[in-house]
């Protein structure tokens, strides 16, 4: 398996894969049914691997590695250590394996990997100079600080108001369509937010922290501002409005909490043994690192293609993003 295969490296040694950034079949006219379905089911497609891996992870956290409900209603201060430690480690756990295998291992070692340089250990806009140190103080300090916040704030307050809980057994369509959809609200959210953090106060005040990592590594993930977590977090919100079950606040958390590892990996593909390898499904936010003013949306919801800042890879999309910011700088001159 080479890389050669993907995608090539220009001049200065920056790898560009061949694929596109493109759209499910779902959102096209003339409609797609079969195409759509065949989506939804098939692997790489709606649920498969990804947001499965998110489900699977957030069903064992709340059904076996979470405190009872009632007992979020008035939580102590185990309580807190506890869902504190948990988050820690399952992100410890996750973004470990990524950062390990491709960064200190180095098992594939640039092949796939967009920018050929490793991350910075002596760059000044990073804490320490470093800027996987940098990233694990923002991850941890803030990251998974506020992710638990969300977690005991949303479940203390539906316990105490005795929301009415939906049955598993007894909801189990509801119960799975709502899990199923948590991918849809969380790439819908992850935009409206996005496009906030990029209005200039905003950015200068939060975003620009998780801009400094314009060669991302999985650690980047989640370095952001407290300010950007809080909004980040956010999504788990959606769920009070809904017939409640707590498992849909945990599901949400973990999806927001570990999907940003690999799609901040820095190699558009993973090396699995025997020459087989993986889509990390990353490069669309990788541009986004590269080039910030385009590809806010992370996700299968077409909104960049409808709101003009698609950059699908190709030199056209280079060109329409520089003819943009060129007609965008000129009305700031003549403002
Ligand atoms: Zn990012
Ligand atoms: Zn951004």
């Amino acid at each position: 398996m080479i890389e050669s295969k993907f995608g090539h490296r220009d001049s200065k040694g920056n790898y560009k894969p061949n694929k596109r950034i493109s759209y499910p079949p779902v959102f096209v006219w003339p409609v797609k049914p079969l195409a759509a379905i065949k989506w939804l089911v098939s692997i790489p497609g709606y649920f498969f691997p990804w947001n499965s891996i998110y489900v699977g992870i957030g069903l064992v956290v709340w059904f076996f590695l979470s405190p009872s409900f009632e007992d979020y209603a008035t939580p102590d201060f185990k309580l807190v250590l506890f869902t504190f430690s948990r988050n820690s480690l399952l992100v410890l756990l996750y973004f470990g394996i990524f950062h390990y295998r491709l960064y200190v291992q180095r098992v594939q070692n640039a092949d796939f990997k967009f920018n050929p340089r490793w991350p910075s250990k002596n760059a000044k806009q990073f804490m320490f100079g470093n800027q996987n140190i940098d990233n694990i103080i923002l991850t941890f300090g803030s990251g998974v600080t506020i992710w638990t916040i969300f977690e005991i704030g949303i479940l203390c307050f539906a316990a105490k108001n005795s929301f009415n809980i939906i049955n598993v057994k007894q909801d189990l369509f509801y119960f799975i369509a709502m899990i199923f959809l948590i991918h849809l609200w969380r790439d819908l959210h992850f935009y409206l937010i996005h496009r906030l953090l990029h209005f200039k106060p905003l950015y200068s005040l939060a975003h620009r922290i998780h801009h400094k990592n314009t060669n991302p590594g999985p650690w980047s993930g989640l370095a952001m501002h407290p300010i950007e977590h809080l909004f980040y977090f956010s999504c788990a919100l959606l769920y009070l409005f809904f017939p409640f079950h707590p498992a849909f606040i945990i599901i949400t958390l973990v999806h927001a909490g570990l999907s940003p590892a690999p799609g901040h990996v820095g190699f558009e593909r993973i090396k699995l043994a025997d020459e087989k390898s993986f889509d990390a499904d990353s490069y669309a936010h990788y541009l986004h690192h590269k080039y910030f003013e385009c590809n806010y949306a992370d996700g299968i919801l077409p909104l960049d293609r409808w709101f003009g800042t698609l950059h699908d890879g190709s030199d056209e999309s280079q060109y329409r993003l520089s003819e943009r910011l060129k007609k965008r700088n000129r009305r700031k001159i003549h403002t």
